[in-house]
């Protein structure tokens, strides 16, 4: 047996005693003690000592963060792994990648590869090497080279404009991202397309200590040039920026801004903004800086005015809107009653919300305006269209993962409830696909005990009686308290429910002290504790009607698309968020249940960002809200491992007289006649129509072992 130390593991099986002790077993499912939760984080343990960071759950692949750049992501290695099975070689996110794509072309089925894990475990890196992959391995044709290029260089813009420095993660991807690559018959990639989730747009406005804004603003202060900052009213530097100074964190020594500029501009050249737009773009950027700036005075009636008249100047110019009209807008708010329309002030705190509202709609709105021209460019083109009818989809979820943190609020319940579904989609998948291949193989469907998350899903997404739903009524007719009587909502609708819990309901009872404003969930993953505070806001995430009138009136022309003038005339409300987030995961969903799934969990192994720690505790807890031992349980409630007969016949064959050099007859026969030779007893293997099951490791192990005798 060969393994070499930095990941090129040479031979299928990790079998031989020595090789094992040392670099435990690729595939969890040939750990000897399988419900053992330690065992299980002993052997990732020793793996991770050992550089080897992917182990295998059957077809799910196991990744854990290094914090370091190993030398596997060659292209001598991405040669290595294309054409090759699973289990002929080391665990990979190359082999994910190009067993995903061969079963795409083979089966002539829409993929998807779901990966997950909590902030800093590697999604993204993941998600980049998928793409990657299969940029630089996939056949191509002239006309299509450019193709595999914008669809690499969407992610730096993406990453620009919706990545930022969190305490957990100095590249926090701060939205769900599910893109779609589309493939020709011949396996050319031929388009591509990306659905964006939730952006944080609190973070617009406000970071927490340490943390810092979107990356694009410290890029274009650092890498701009003089006479670029000259045209935009900008500064270097970011502590001028009151949307820039909250974290006081505004260099991180693991991020070039300044680098990092250069790439982002030659990225959206690449996938084909014009100048123009690009400067559209950037004068928008800055705008919100100067919004942020804008400071406003209290009158001795109460009313409130701008101090900061040049702000409002420069915003004139850089959003292209009617000076007077910001300024009108900003201090005053539009009402319609009984068919009239009233002016009325807005005091000092009012009109503070109001300019963090129009930064956040402005940003957040441009975040979707890119999203949108980044597909224009990956558009499948009409012609390739048509010629390819038989064109198939692999889909890339990078989406966050579960989040608790010290303060929990509406971000992270939306971010959770995501979660939840993702984890109700995976046990569907996972069992309806272990539940088939017995069917098609012949073999008799064991029931295997799991955890049914709906409850959870139903708790918070049910019509009428879910959180949500008693969300947007309280938006809609609200209480007097605001958020506590949202709370007191949930209590009188939910007391009662299982996992469900308030300080009231809980009596005193719970382990943890509850605040008078928190409710919990008992997630599949472990209890969170939300605070109702900003609840209704974040949901409502409304904008004065003055505001956008003024926005939609813009000269610059991805401001004016992006604030339409029918959603000023029309007087529905418009969906609140939560209910937006709750129908983009549905449709998410159908996408993803239409394709047959692989899964990459990413684990991150300390919380210092540190290459070589193994935090045990911290992994343990990964572990348990992954729902990797169940995951494995699954997967080994019947059979513990399962090949092909002919790839079995293949590599044992030597152990029989009978098999070896050559079995002439059905493949069947041939592994009957060599699993006889080797004693296997009935209850340790079953033979299905084309595969061969065993039940336990230590039969395979024995058999590898032989090998090597
Ligand atoms: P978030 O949910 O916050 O977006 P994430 O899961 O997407 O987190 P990444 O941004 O992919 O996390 O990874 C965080 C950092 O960890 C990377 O910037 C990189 O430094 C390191 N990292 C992740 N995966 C690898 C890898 N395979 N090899 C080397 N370094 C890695
Ligand atoms: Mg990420």
């Amino acid at each position: 047996m060969n393994v070499d130390v930095d990941g090129r593991v040479r031979l299928v099986m990790e079998s031989a005693l020595t090789a094992r002790d040392r670099v435990g077993v690729q595939d969890f499912v040939l750990l000897e003690n399988y419900n053992s939760e330690a065992a299980f984080i002993e052997n990732l343990r020793r793996r991770f000592k050992e550089n080897l960071i992917y182990t295998y759950i059957g077809s799910v692949l196991v990744s854990v963060n290094p914090y370091k750049e190993l030398e596997i992501y060659s292209k001598q290695q991405m040669e290595r792994y294309r054409g090759v099975s699973f289990y002929e070689i080391s665990p990979h996110i190359y082999s994910v990648s190009d067993n995903t794509y061969r079963a795409m072309k083979t089966s002539r089925k829409d993929q998807c590869i779901l990966i997950s894990g909590e902030s800093g475990a590697g999604k993204t890196e993941a998600s980049k090497k998928i793409l990657l992959y299969y940029a630089v391995t996939c056949p191509t044709n002239d006309r299509m080279a450019a193709l595999g290029d914008r669809l690499l260089q969407s992610n730096p813009v993406l990453e620009a404009f919706g990545n930022a420095k969190t305490l957990r993660n100095d590249n926090s991807s701060r939205f769900g991202k599910y893109m779609d690559v589309q493939f020709d018959f011949r396996g050319v990639p031929v388009g591509g397309h990306i659905l964006n989730y939730l952006l944080e747009k609190s973070r617009v406005v406000h970071q927490n200590p340490g943390e810092r804004n979107f990356h694009i603003f410290y890029q274009l202060l650092n890498g701009g040039d003089e006479m670029l900052l000259k045209t935009l009213y900008l500064e270097k530097n970011p502590h001028n920026y009151n949307y820039l100074a909250k974290g006081n964190c505004p260099r991180v020594s693991s991020i070039n801004d300044k680098n990092d500029w250069k790439v982002v501009m030659k990225a959206l050249s690449v996938i084909g903004f014009t100048e123009e737009e690009v400067q559209k773009l950037l004068s928008i950027i800055s705008g919100v800086l100067h919004l942020g700036n804008i400071q406003f005075g209290e009158g001795e009636e109460g009313e409130t005015y701008i101090t900061t008249e040049t702000q409002i100047a420069n915003l004139t110019e850089l959003l292209g809107v009617d000076g007077s009209a910001l300024t009108e807008a900003l201090t005053h708010k539009k009402l319609t009653a009984k068919g009239e329309e009233m002016i009325s002030p807005l005091n000092f705190e009012q009109a503070m919300s109001a300019r963090d509202a129009l930064a956040k709609a402005v940003y957040g709105r441009t975040f979707n305006w890119l999203v949108e021209k980044i597909n224009q460019s990956l558009a499948l083109k009409e012609e390739i269209y048509h010629s390819s009818k038989s064109s198939s989809v692999i889909g890339l979820l990078d989406i966050y993962g579960f989040e608790v943190l010290q303060h929990n609020s509406f971000e992270q319940f939306c971010i959770n409830y995501c979660n939840e579904k993702l984890q109700q989609l995976f046990i569907e998948l996972t069992l309806r696909s272990e539940q088939e291949e017995y069917e098609t193989e012949g073999i008799a469907w064991e029931t295997v005990q799991y955890f049914d998350n709906k409850i959870i899903c139903d708790l918070i997404e049910e019509k009428h009686k879910g959180i949500i739903s008693i969300l947007d009524e309280e938006c809609l007719r609200p209480g007097e308290t605001g958020d506590l009587s949202f709370l007191e909502k949930l209590e009188d609708t939910l007391g009662g429910h299982p996992h469900f819990v308030t300080h009231k309901l809980a009596n005193g009872k719970t382990r943890r002290v509850m605040s008078r404003e928190e409710f919990r969930l008992l997630h599949y993953a472990g209890e969170v504790n939300y605070n109702v505070k900003g609840f209704v806001d974040k949901n409502n995430d409304l904008l004065n009607r003055n505001l956008k009138e003024v926005m939609c009136q813009s000269d610059n022309q991805i401001l004016s698309h992006c604030f339409h003038r029918e959603e000023v005339m029309d007087q529905k409300r418009p969906e609140m968020a939560a209910t937006q987030f709750k129908n983009s995961l549905m449709k998410l969903m159908e996408i993803l249940m239409s394709k047959e799934p692989s899964y990459v969990r990413c684990i991150k192994p300390n919380d210092a960002k540190q290459p070589g720690r193994f935090d045990e505790v911290l992994v343990r807890h990964q572990v348990k809200y992954l729902g990797l031992m169940e995951n494995l349980r699954v997967r080994r409630a019947g059979f513990a491992y399962r090949r092909h007969f002919e790839a079995f016949l293949q590599r044992y064959k030597p152990l029989c007289p009978e098999t070896w050099p050559n079995w002439h007859g059905r493949l069947a026969d041939g592994v009957s006649t060599l699993i006889n030779h080797l004693g296997y007893k009935p209850e340790e293997y079953k033979l299905g129509r084309s595969k061969i099951f065993i039940r336990f490791p230590k039969t395979l192990f024995t058999t590898e072992d032989a090998l090597e005798a």
